[in-house]
């Protein structure tokens, strides 16, 4: 006998309840993970819509108890079987329960108790709301109407808002919105209108792509393969190949989503897509609340929308004949998902397009090695894009410096000589800097020089991080304990306590000396936490309002200064030390990108790398641009290793508040996991041994391939499930993982 697990309605609630159902004899073989069904449901037996979300040969009743599906609904291919495959899939790779996946994949809507959804816009114009809202403001009993007025201002991308997400940002709200309406500042809007961003900017210039786009297009939908690598230096013009792409796409009937990197959504990116589409497509944000995320996925599956962009989780926007995925920046980690299920985008966009027989096209100037070797091996199409693609611009120099012979030569400061000069230079023609490194905060770490103690966080395993424009306190970028920063050593109370290590708060203070006259800006998330403030900061520097911007990974990404003609990576070492296997692959990337901010507009540009290993062929190899070379070196080290995409990696995760729990943990995990196809490395500390009060114990496991993986990982969860022991201890599986654990 088979059951299925069936879920009757698609909400937030029923996920995590599936029924089980006989199928009976004349079903079997025709219900699938997936399927549309009917069932009896509840008391009297109503017929009920269901959908087949698991098989099995048992079942934790007695039979007797259950019932058995009543019919099969016929041509039950809609986007939901789709997606409950999909989810099927996620639940069986990623180690996630059935209702995790499913909720990672189909677009639930939490309940909403009582009437229908209203929606407001402004009625006033910006300015006259602005001034109301400053009027109501100085009187403490509207102060709820102030409030009103200015969410409803600061969803300035949509220009409407629903009520329930009014209420949630302003819980005085319920009496205050009808005011509003009665005076005529809001009124309501039908949902079908929503209005989209910046919707009515219409198509001004037509870009006529050069033979390299053009070729690249044509050979992407000409070509049987599924996968396809868009290999392009920066500014190559791949955004308008994508564009291309989505067009043909749209035009033959089918939906396309394009991910991407959500500090890419830039005005003038999403003005680009706005032009082209209309309002054919909707972007996505993570700032969006879960109600506007819910209606665009509504948007979506009506047909009222052809393409999505967005970060991630747009992977599984609910179109249903959906022909192309578009994944910009492939190599980014930000497509890992870093909550379980740790699902990655790119394999997640495949296995989708495998169901529906469409494309993945992935796009990059600095592809992953995975990628680039299922490329070459012809697994995947490679395309290339070899040169920018407005006329005047060109590749940016580069120069490394060996930080070794400054020191030699008694330079202790953070800036060589050249880039010192550099610097000079630019502020003396009014061009702009970027200025890299890796760290935020004032220091690295606070150390005794009399006694060698290192102040660490009382609840990690990591040293603490000096803020000083925050009030001279430290932090832990963990967990988020601050402290006071001591006067005198904690341990032997010496006063010689100093700081070690450079922060970007640091760099700025080193600047100031060094540059008086410099208009110096620093973009981290200390300075752009609030949520609009990397627009603000990004905007004003474009616009020329400082001379150089000081940051950490955020400003080398995406980011188009015309007028920056010099960037310096301060310490290229921090990212090589990071210790697992993909720190060479991330420190090429991370300098191949920083050196592409350079001379993005008429002007040359230059890339100074500071270094302590200048013969690291990351190094080398980023500063010549030579993707293929560095390439070539990565894979013999990963083939030598068994490290993807030459073998499969999976990391085991324990975490528990005793530290000899999870040590005994991990003994009898990897004792278990021992198998002839995969080698289980001992168990390790991982990069700190301590997290939030948690012990935490790493595990590694190399297989040939992911399902020797997948098969190590069930027989860990089957001995989890059988022994109480494992209740109370977190366990986390990630299959080639991305984060250092
Ligand atoms: P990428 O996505 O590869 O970084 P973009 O598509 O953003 O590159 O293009 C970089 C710049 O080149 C943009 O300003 C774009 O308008 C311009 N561009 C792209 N294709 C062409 C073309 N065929 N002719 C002229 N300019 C182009
Ligand atoms: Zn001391
Ligand atoms: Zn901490």
């Amino acid at each position: 006998m088979k059951y299925a697990d069936v879920i009757v309605d698609i909400s937030l609630e029923a996920l995590d309840r599936s029924f089980q159902y006989i199928i009976p004899e004349r079903l079997e073989g025709q219900v699938t993970v997936g399927s549309l069904v009917i069932v009896p449901f509840g008391k009297g037996n109503r017929q009920v819509k269901g959908y087949v979300t698991g098989i099995s040969e048992e079942t934790d009743y007695s039979p007797d108890k259950l019932k058995e599906i009543s019919g099969l609904q016929e041509g039950s291919m809609m986007v939901e079987s789709q997606m409950i495959r999909l989810a099927d899939w996620m639940h069986k790779v990623y180690g996630c329960t059935r209702a995790q996946a499913l909720k990672t994949v189909l677009n639930v809507k939490r309940r909403i108790r009582g009437g229908t959804k209203k929606v407001y816009e402004l009625a006033l114009s910006r300015e006259e709301a602005i001034k109301e809202m400053q009027r109501l403001a100085l009187q403490p009993r509207f102060a709820s109407r102030a409030a009103i007025l200015a969410v409803m201002l600061d969803e300035k991308d949509h220009g409407w808002i629903s009520e329930s997400d009014i209420k949630k940002k302003v819980p005085s709200a319920e009496n205050a919105l009808k005011t509003l309406l009665k005076h005529g500042w809001i009124r309501v809007k039908e949902a079908s209108d929503y209005r989209t961003p910046y919707a009515d900017l219409t198509d001004d210039r037509k870009i006529l792509l050069n033979d390299a786009q053009r070729h690249a297009v044509d050979s992407i939908l000409n070509d049987e393969r599924s996968v396809h690598l868009l290999f392009g230096v920066t500014g190559s013009g791949k955004t308008e190949v994508y564009m291309e792409l989505m067009d043909a796409c749209v035009k033959s009937g089918k939906q396309a989503i394009l991910l991407i990197p959500e500090i890419s959504l830039t005005y003038q990116n999403i003005a680009r897509f706005r032009r082209r589409f209309g309002s054919r497509v909707s972007v996505m944000n993570s700032r969006m609340s879960e109600g506007e995320r819910y209606d665009q996925y509504i948007r979506a599956k009506n047909g009222d929308i052809d393409i999505i962009i967005g970060p991630r989780s747009a992977l599984f926007a609910p179109f249903s004949n959906l022909g192309m995925i578009i994944i910009d920046e492939e190599h980014d980690t930000a497509y890992k998902s870093d909550v379980t299920p740790k699902y990655h985008a790119v394999d997640v966009a495949i296995y989708r397009m495998s169901m529906s027989k469409g494309k993945v096209v992935l796009g990059s100037a600095t592809p992953s090695v995975v990628t680039y070797d299922r490329a070459v091996r012809g697994i995947y199409g490679l395309h290339r894009l070899p040169k920018r693609a407005a006329g005047n611009s060109e590749m940016a120099r580069t120069k490394i410096v060996d930080l070794r012979e400054e020191l030699k030569q008694k330079n202790y400061s953070v800036f060589s000589r050249a880039l010192q000069e550099e610097i000079e230079k630019r502020l003396d023609n009014k061009e702009q800097t970027l200025l890299f490194l890796n760290r935020r905060g004032y220091a690295g770490f606070i150390s005794c020089r009399s006694c060698g103690y290192v102040i660490e966080c009382p609840h990690c395993d990591v040293s603490m991080t000096l803020h000083k424009s925050e009030g001279n306190i430290l932090k832990c970028h963990y967990c988020g304990q601050k402290a006071p920063m001591p006067d005198v050593c904690p341990e032997c109370g010496s006063r010689y306590i100093g700081t070690f290590g450079m922060g970007t708060e640091k760099v700025v203070e080193m600047l100031k000396k060094r540059f008086p006259s410099a208009r110096i800006m620093r973009a981290d998330r200390d300075t752009l936490s609030r949520k609009n403030s990397h627009l603000e900061v990004f905007g004003a520097f474009a616009e020329g309002k400082a001379d150089i911007l000081v940051g950490t990974q955020m400003i080398v990404k995406g980011h188009d200064f015309p007028n920056v003609t010099l960037v310096g990576i301060l310490a290229a070492d921090m990212s090589m030390f990071s210790g697992d296997y993909l720190s060479g692959e991330r420190t090429f990337q991370l300098l191949t990108q920083a050196a592409g901010r350079a001379g993005r507009g008429s002007k040359p540009g230059l890339a100074v790398i500071q270094t302590y290993q200048p013969e690291h062929y990351a190094v080398t190899c980023a500063a010549a641009q030579d993707y293929e070379s560095f390439y070539k070196r990565e894979i013999v080290y990963r083939k030598m290793m068994k490290y993807p995409p030459k073998g499969s990696l999976m990391a085991v995760i324990m975490e528990h508040e005793d530290k000899i729990k999870v040590e005994e943990a991990a003994k009898i995990l990897s004792e278990m996991m021992k198998s002839e196809d995969v080698q289980v490395l001992p168990p390790a500390d991982g990069f700190r041994a301590k997290e939030k009060d948690r012990y935490r114990k790493i595990i590694y496991i190399k297989g040939t391939n992911v399902n020797g993986l997948i098969a190590c990982r069930e027989k860990a969860q089957q001995v989890m499930r059988e022994d109480t022991f494992f209740d109370k201890i977190n366990v986390q599986f990630d299959i080639n993982p991305m984060n250092l654990y």
